[in-house]
């Protein structure tokens, strides 16, 4: 057994997962007590009468060809989100065990943390530091408790990488100790190869993926931990049986044939355009104290008057994200980069 299942919660790696209605889509389904007959409205492939595959091997398969990993090495889940509650109920135990997380940044891994039990805590990024990664704060602070090691990269809301080689150190450190959590949902706006090709190395590696952003999939919820093969086996006991729909199965398959895969290739190469475009038009503007870099699909902006901004946008009909009540952050407005006609507007709409 490697030290990744060790530090897991031991009644998870006890646990006896639920035994769902077995898998033969060529015969005729007499097992799971469903109906015969599709619903009146129901235009899916294989029919919403009948629950989907309880672990989509497939769809694991193709997200492993996409991410250039291996199949049991590919946890397809709800989400991202998904993946992080996942996590934190595998191996944090409620009143003992503890995660680190570096704000600011995404704002699950606490709340999954706490509503686990388990301890949140913090080694903030430093704005003087320009977001980026302090390897001593965070080593000062690592007690046996942690189980969990939060970055996210690009991170949100700051929108930067996290320097690579940091986290190769980091990943030494933690190795018998420690998961690190690697977050990417931005990585395809950043042209930075995943770190997910050192899985093979370092067996705490865990890297969250998704199709929520690059690919546009946000409302069919679809996510990917990748993770050594016993990591995800582990929380394949947790997760719920039929976690993913068949209208997500199918929607990811579709959209991960080779012609819109192009499509949205170009989609991320548009968005990397008008980030571009967008940060200059708004780094020219008086409103503006200053644009940060990003490897992203938003910005982080500071305005002179950020509660002056967010009114004017939401009168002309825009939703920004309002970060003034992060620490170092009370000036800042997070913005993603829209159409070239939505930029267009937001930058109109500004005082
Ligand atoms: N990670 C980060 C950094 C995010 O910003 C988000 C969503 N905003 C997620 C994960 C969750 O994404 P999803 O559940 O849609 O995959």
């Amino acid at each position: 057994m490697n030290w990744i299942t060790e530090i897991a919660r031991p009644d998870i790696r006890a646990l006896q997962p639920y035994q769902h209605a077995s898998w033969e889509p060529g015969l005729v389904r007499l097992h799971a007590n469903e109906l015969p007959w599709r619903a009146p409205m129901d235009t899916s492939e294989s029919g919403l009468n009948r629950y989907p595959e309880p672990h989509p091997h497939e769809l694991a398969a193709r997200l492993a060809t996409l991410y250039g990993v291996d199949a049991a090495q590919v946890l397809p889940c709800r989400g991202s989100d998904e993946a992080i509650d996942l996590l934190t109920r595998v191996y944090c135990r409620a009143g003992r065990d503890a995660v680190l997380i570096t704000p600011p940044t995404f704002g699950m891994y606490s709340v999954a943390a706490r509503v686990q039990g388990a301890q949140v805590i913090e080694v903030p990024l430093r704005r003087e530091a320009d977001y980026g990664l302090e390897l001593p704060a965070l080593l000062d602070v690592l007690t046996p408790a942690v189980k969990l090691v939060y970055i996210c990269s690009p991170n949100n809301p700051t929108g930067n990488l996290i320097d690579r080689a940091a986290l190769l150190e980091l990943l030494r450190v933690l190795s018998g100790r420690a998961l690190l959590v690697v977050d990417e949902a931005y990585v395809e706006f950043s042209g930075a190869p995943s770190l997910s090709v050192e899985l093979g190395r370092h067996p705490g590696l865990a890297v969250l993926r998704t199709l929520s952003k690059a690919y546009g999939l946000a409302g069919a919820r679809c996510g990917a931990l990748l993770a050594h093969a016993e990591v995800i086996s582990l929380l394949q006991r947790v997760i719920q049986p039929y976690a993913l729909t068949q209208l997500t199965i199918e929607a990811v398959f579709r959209t991960l044939l080779p012609e819109n895969l192009s499509t949205a290739r170009e989609r991320v190469a548009a968005i990397v355009r008008e980030r571009r475009r967008l940060a200059a038009a708004l780094a020219a503007h008086r409103a503006v104290l200053r644009v940060w870099p990003s490897d992203a699909n938003f910005l982080l902006v500071d305005f002179a008057d950020a509660a002056a901004v967010l009114q004017q946008t939401h009168t002309s009909g825009l939703l920004v994200r309002d970060l003034r009540r992060t620490v170092t952050l009370n000036r800042s407005l997070r913005i993603s980069v829209g159409s070239p006609e939505q930029n267009d507007r937001l930058l109109a709409s500004l005082p």
